[in-house]
């Protein structure tokens, strides 16, 4: 690892203008994903502005029945905390399902949003990458792929967004708090991250120097059930080969409100929105899911070893959406 600064500032203020002023600095929260990169050099910052003692902890109720989460908050506090479990399961289920236990007392919100993809060139200086690398090309497409995206790639990069938290706040409509040196502003969680495109180095949509301080729920659905379910090489700490997040609400029969994202499949947390539009109104059965689910996956590219996502995703969001049917009908 290489040497670097590191500085510990008090307010969030003091730490946006910390990394204004430096380009080649990064916030660090709990470390779990930086740390690691710096060990492989992926990540060179000359700088740490640790976010350690900013006044940015706490999940407290906020206007109109929202949720708002600080950005510190750790993971396993937020999976564990009881106005989450019971107004947003979908949310806690994502996080149970992500990591380990000593990796969910460290890792933070605000981490787990920005955290990098598990793309193995990305990992490996000693190879191109487009992400890493702008203009070195993209050795996944002919190599090693199984794990990475069929939805929203490019030909310069199809790399995957690695966060199971991610996907669960796409589905439940989350915003996302942020100050930077121009002041502070909001931007939904759908359009935090961007898809690769010709500039797959560009991952998210903070301007230089932005912080995020908070995440803020929605209020919940009247009558909506939620969940989240991923499928993994072992029922151990693995990422997601594919993942789904629901969000549904039935009477008599129809759909009157549902969102569905999908995880493991993309390069961003994926906003089943095809799906959707197909759903609301519509009947609340296994055909017509699968229909909705098929329409948005008829967009999907796989290439050679990852075609296998492709009926993966259909048939965990399917079964996913069954299962709310069957919990969440008003009769
Ligand atoms: C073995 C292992 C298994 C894992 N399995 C899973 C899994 O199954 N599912 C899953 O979702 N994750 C998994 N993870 C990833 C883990 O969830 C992330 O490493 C963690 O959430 C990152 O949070 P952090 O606070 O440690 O972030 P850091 O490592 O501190 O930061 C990550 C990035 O976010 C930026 N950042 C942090 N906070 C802010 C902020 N407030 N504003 C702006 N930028 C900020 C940092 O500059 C950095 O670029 C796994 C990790 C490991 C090591
Ligand atoms: S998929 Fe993206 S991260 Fe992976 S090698 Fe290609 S450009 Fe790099």
């Amino acid at each position: 690892m290489r040497a670097f600064g590191y500085l510990r500032p008090t307010g969030p203020e003091e730490a946006v203008q910390l990394l204004a002023g430096s380009p080649d600095a990064r916030y660090l929260a709990g470390g779990t994903n930086l740390v690691d990169l710096m060990k492989l050099e992926v990540e060179r910052p000359r700088l740490l502005v640790d976010l350690g003692r900013l006044p940015l902890g706490g999940i407290a109720p906020a206007d109109g029945g929202a949720l708002r989460i600080g950005a510190l908050v750790p993971n396993a506090d937020l999976a564990a905390d009881p106005l989450v479990r019971a107004a947003y399961p979908v949310l806690s289920e994502a996080l149970l399902a992500g990591a380990s236990g000593q990796l969910r007392n460290r890792a933070t919100t605000a981490g787990n949003l920005l955290q990098r993809t598990r793309c193995p060139y990305f990992q490996d200086t000693a190879k191109p990458c487009n992400k890493r690398r702008p203009g070195t090309g993209c050795p996944a497409r002919e190599g090693v792929h199984r794990d990475l995206s069929v939805l929203g790639g490019s030909e310069h990069c199809i790399a995957t967004h690695p966060s199971d938290l991610a996907v669960a706040l796409a589905a439940l409509g989350a915003v996302v708090e942020l100050l930077g040196p121009d002041g502070a502003r909001t931007l939904p969680v759908t359009d935090l991250h961007r898809l690769p495109g010709d500039r797959p180095d560009e991952e998210h949509r903070l301007l230089p120097g932005e912080l995020v301080t908070a995440v803020v729920l929605p209020p919940p659905v009247p009558d909506a059930v939620s969940a989240y379910r991923k499928v993994r090489d072992r029922a151990s700490y693995a990422f997601a080969l594919a993942s789904a997040a629901g969000v549904l609400a039935v009477r008599a029969g129809r759909v009157t409100h549902v969102s569905l994202a999908l995880g493991g499949v993309a390069p961003k947390p994926w906003r089943a929105r095809t799906a959707e539009q197909r759903l609301v109104g519509g009947p609340a059965d296994e055909a017509s899911f699968t229909a909705a689910v098929e329409a948005e996956l008829a967009g999907a590219r796989p290439l050679r070893d990852n075609a296998y996502k492709v009926p993966l995703a259909r048939n965990l969001a399917v079964r996913l959406l069954c299962t709310l049917a069957g919990a969440g009908e008003v009769r």
